[in-house]
């Protein structure tokens, strides 16, 4: 399968919560989008596994994605090592994605920071013709990374409006993550979902304002972007 477009995090529900509107907004563009989550999520704190794969089909229908899978990397234990590269880049090999987003390189979860340089070295060890492994040789053309969970300014802001009920859909499907079994309701345990839903919300509304729309997405490039026609721009400035 040649995917146009490809989003590697660490959880199922990372590329949801921080980049599902621009993943629906390709998919309705006719792209074909994938998903490979790097772990199963199981240290999540409720959910069988068995729940939670099914809340990622769920989710994955409503993201109109072509393929999603799991690379099999254990949860919060997320490592750069050469045999996680190799496995990623054997996928990237099959999929052969143009562009790629990944998680921004500095976050507070380690699997997640973890995850942004296991995702460029599968990425460019992918492209290396020497390297002992199936498949043709092929790199991704671009890189994005998701800066949603990240305190940093973006390059860019995909504008997610048309597409944000429909993200929002798509994360609620992660439904054991919201709605605890009465015994559990009284729990002290933290919500990380709840709460990243109410705040990756917030974010949406915030980069989507800062563009001049209601929601948006926000991501950064490493390199400079190159403009063609500059009375053509979008977002005013005064
Ligand atoms: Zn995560």
């Amino acid at each position: 399968m040649k995917l146009d477009l490809l989003a590697i995090a660490a959880h199922p529900d990372d590329v949801e919560l921080t980049c599902g509107g621009t993943l629906i907004k390709m998919a309705r563009r006719g792209y074909k989008t994938g998903i490979l989550d790097l772990t199963a999520g199981e240290m999540g704190t409720r959910g069988t596994p068995e729940t939670r794969s099914k809340e990622a089909a769920k989710a994955t229908k409503l993201l109109g994605v072509a393929w999603r899978g799991t690379l099999g990397v254990p949860d919060s234990d997320v490592q750069p090592s050469r045999q996680y590269k190799l496995e990623l880049a054997g996928v990237i090999r099959e999929l052969r994605p143009k562009t790629v987003i990944l998680p921004y390189w500095q976050a507070r979860h380690p699997d997640h920071y973890h995850a942004s340089t296991l995702g460029y070295e599968g990425c460019f060890l992918a492209g290396l013709k020497q390297l002992p492994m199936e498949g043709e040789p092929h790199r991704p053309f671009k890189i994005l990374y998701s800066t949603s969970y990240a305190d940093v300014r973006p390059t860019f802001v995909v504008d997610i409006t048309k597409e944000f009920e429909q993200r929002r859909k798509a994360i609620l499907a992660f439904g054991s993550q919201f709605r605890p079994a009465k015994r559990a309701a009284k729990s002290k345990v933290f919500l990380a979902i709840d709460r990243l839903e109410d705040e990756m919300n917030q974010l949406a509304r915030h980069f989507g304002q800062m563009i001049g729309v209601k929601y948006g997405e926000p991501f950064l490039t490493k390199e400079l972007m190159q403009i063609e026609d500059v009375v053509a721009m979008p977002v005013r400035s005064i």
